[in-house]
């Protein structure tokens, strides 16, 4: 019997040493894209059958054979496959590393016989829920209002871009409660109507259960899964085959399900594409949004983008033409933008409460704690945010003046009151609160700065009569507590709720007439040049929560505690005006060569000590210089991260630049062989790095 030879690719990284795929001996010819299960070393795994340009050159006697095929599961069809091929190279991974790694692991793990059986149940499942045939037509539903003349002209564009031979990508910007939902909602019924399958992308597990409630409320009787990291394993796999058996008309995930198969995809939608969760920071460093596009482009499926304030890059390409823009300018019942308060810190006189010196306390404006007051009076909710959590970031003793920083990174440890603790935010070593310094033995140590802690705390000694909640990374720790929270601020058992950035992201509130911001500043004059476009993207959505609800009486506002009232964004977000900041960032970011007008890799290298992460990356400066394909690339200096050391690890990094995409690809992939025979190369193991790895379209520097 004539035997052949298969291409499977297995998880391995690119650099160890394996060809991109491995040949293996089958009895039957395998078309590419089957699970199976193979031999490797003493082990068996799961790999994918995998189409390769030179199959066939090696001797079939050598080779070992295919253990199992799964082929109770259609094959991964070749829009999946150009995917993973697609993101291994513009990522510079390995394809088996990133085929592998985007399936769901109970898949990789469960054998032919076990799937069999999940696939049964799946079918029992999904049919007893339906109860029957599934409707052709989207159910007219209960609730669908009648859309708004800027909804419906952008549903009436995406719905001709569904039909079209090349959708191309459609931004939808709005701001929170123009309706973008709708949209959504409207838009993958067209593409259900047309027998096709739809994929919504959000930025946060947390949001996916309220997008899942809407979109099942509004498509009784089809088939709706979810697809992120907060599923049980067995969950996982269920939406996962769901989606790929073609059985499940909408997948709701998160960035992992931009790689869901899904054979007959007819809309993507990418909701808050700005978001940075979108880009993943570890391993591959793949970019959802990006993917989600490419994924539009190659399958002939329209995409739709939304955001209130899109990234500079799809705004850029919105101007240039390549996107088509639908704006939906107003909030739905005509609820108005909130009016801008800029409190000018330089301007409170210094005997204002807080802003003594020997109380150590830091300001709260009595602007605000009146305007907070008169909320609680009329019965209306506030929400103050502060985007540093703990009590205080840092303790110190007024004696010699010891700071209390984290003895293994380059950061303090923060001051957590509720349970005397210090904690590091960075690597989270976490000890009891000395009670004198621990140099000089004075009992007199005091925190130092403001987190949402002592914010919380301050405002209920200003105001007695407040019930206060508070929603960070701590007080959420508990399964069930954000519910539980949310719940009473839902319910109206809460007149201020304080919190990080967690408060100001999707939730949906009804009576909050005020938003404060109290530490803006933070981070407008950071060296990260995004960090004005996330500071002006966070406080448009903050300020979104505000007003939401146009029947109650009193116009809601937002107020920001500052020491740069006439800064410009500041100034362009008083006017809720991206498009003119978004104006001046572009040009800013032209003149200075910046992204959307360049493109930016970053190579990292984290060792045990500076010197060895800085030699690692002067050897790669090096190497690189040395090749033809660096001609126009830009290779900066090595610099360290902004917080350098972390658990006892030097972090440094260089950035690779250049005016052309293909180039820095072009560099990229002729440099990477080199870094790892410099890996390998260095010395003992004292002398080598630990880790390094390339970020392709890096989210921050
Ligand atoms: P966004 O996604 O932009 O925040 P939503 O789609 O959630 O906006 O709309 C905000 C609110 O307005 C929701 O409660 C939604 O049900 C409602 N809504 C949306 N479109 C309409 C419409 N055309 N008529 C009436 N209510 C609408
Ligand atoms: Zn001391
Ligand atoms: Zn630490």
């Amino acid at each position: 019997m004539a035997e052949i030879v298969v291409s499977v690719l297995v998880d391995a990284p690119r650099h160890a040493g394996l060809t991109p795929a491995l040949s293996y001996r089958s009895q039957h010819p395998l078309e590419p894209g089957l699970l199976v299960r193979v031999p490797l070393g003493r082990r068996e795994v799961a790999g994918l059958t995998w189409q390769v340009g030179e199959a066939g050159f090696a001797r079939t006697d050598e080779l070992r054979e295919i253990t199992e095929v799964a082929d109770v599961l259609p094959p991964l069809n070749a829009d999946w496959c150009a995917l993973v091929e697609f993101t291994a190279s513009y990522y510079q991974r390995s394809v088996g590393e990133i085929a592998l790694a985007v399936l769901p692991p109970e898949l990789r793990r469960l054998g032919r016989a076990a799937l069999v059986d999940r696939i049964r149940r799946l079918h029992r499942a999904f049919n007893a829920a339906a109860g029957g045939p599934v409707a052709s037509e989207p159910v007219a539903a209960d609730g669908e209002p009648a859309l708004t003349p800027d909804q419906s002209a952008a549903v009436a564009a995406i719905g001709a871009a569904i039909g079209a031979a090349a959708p191309g990508t459609t931004l939808l910007h709005g701001v929170t409660g123009s309706g973008k939902t709708e949209v959504y909602l409207r838009a993958a019924a067209h593409a259900l109507a047309a027998g096709r399958q739809a994929l919504v992308l959000v930025p946060e597990i947390n949001l996916t259960p309220q997008l899942i409630e809407r979109f099942t409320r509004r498509f009784a009787g089809r088939r709706i899964v979810a697809l992120h990291s907060g599923l049980t394993p067995a969950q996982r796999l269920r939406s996962w085959l769901a989606a790929q058996l073609g059985l499940a008309d909408l997948v709701l995930g998160t960035r992992l399900a931009v790689f869901a198969p899904l054979p007959r995809l007819g809309l993507v939608v990418v909701d808050e594409e700005h978001d940075a969760s979108y880009k993943q920071q570890e391993g591959a460093r793949y970019s959802a949004r990006d993917l989600a596009i490419w994924r539009g482009r190659r399958e002939g499926v329209a995409v739709v983008l939304g955001s209130a304030t899109p990234s500079l890059e799809t705004w850029q390409r919105a101007e240039a033409g390549r996107y088509l823009r639908q704006s939906l300018p107003e909030r739905i019942g005509g609820a108005a933008w909130p009016a801008i308060r800029l409190v000018d810190m330089a301007r409170l006189p210094k005997a204002t409460v807080g802003l003594r010196a020997e109380t150590r306390t830091p300001a709260l404006a009595p602007q605000i704690v009146a305007a907070l007051h008169e909320r609680i009076e009329r019965g209306e909710q506030s929400l103050v945010f502060l985007n540093r959590r703990g009590y205080a970031p840092v303790l110190q003793c007024g004696e010699c003046g010891w700071l209390s920083g984290c003895p293994h990174c380059s950061a303090w440890r923060v001051f957590h009151k509720q349970d005397r603790t210090l904690r590091c935010h960075h690597c989270g070593l976490a000890a009891p609160v000395p009670r004198a310094c621990p140099e000089c033995g004075n009992p007199d140590i005091a925190p130092v700065g403001r987190g949402t802690e002592r914010l919380e705390e301050q405002l209920a000694a200003l105001l007695p009569e407040a019930r206060i909640a508070r929603i960070d990374a701590d007080s959420t720790r508990r399964k069930g507590t954000l519910e539980a929270t949310l719940g009473a601020v839902h319910a109206g058992e809460v007149d201020i709720l304080v919190g990080t950035q967690m408060v100001a992201k999707g939730h949906d509130f009804r009576r909050i007439g005020l938003v404060a911001a109290i530490n803006p500043d933070s981070s407008l004059f950071s060296s990260d040049f995004r960090a004005p476009e996330r500071l002006f993207a966070l406080l448009m959505q903050a300020a979104g929560r505000a007003g939401r609800d146009a029947a109650s009486g009193t116009p809601s506002e937002m107020w920001l505690q500052t020491w740069h009232p006439t800064h410009p964004l500041y100034q362009a977000l008083a006017r809720h005006d991206y498009a003119a900041f978004a104006a001046s960032q572009l040009q800013e970011r032209r003149s200075a060569g910046l992204p959307p007008f360049s493109h930016l890799a970053v190579l990292r290298a984290d060792a045990k000590t500076v010197a060895v992460a800085r030699a690692f990356l002067d050897a790669a400066a090096t190497a690189a210089r040395t090749l033809a394909e660096s001609a126009e690339v830009m290779i900066y200096a090595p610099v360290p991260l902004d917080i350098a050391r972390v658990a006892d690890v030097e972090r440094m990094q260089m950035l690779v630049e250049s005016a052309s995409r293909q180039r820095l690809q072009a560099m990229l992939r002729a440099w990477l062989p080199h870094l790892d025979a410099l890996h390998l190369a260095r010395g003992d193991a004292a002398q080598r790095v630990l880790r390094w790895a390339i970020d392709v379209d890096p989210l921050t520097i």
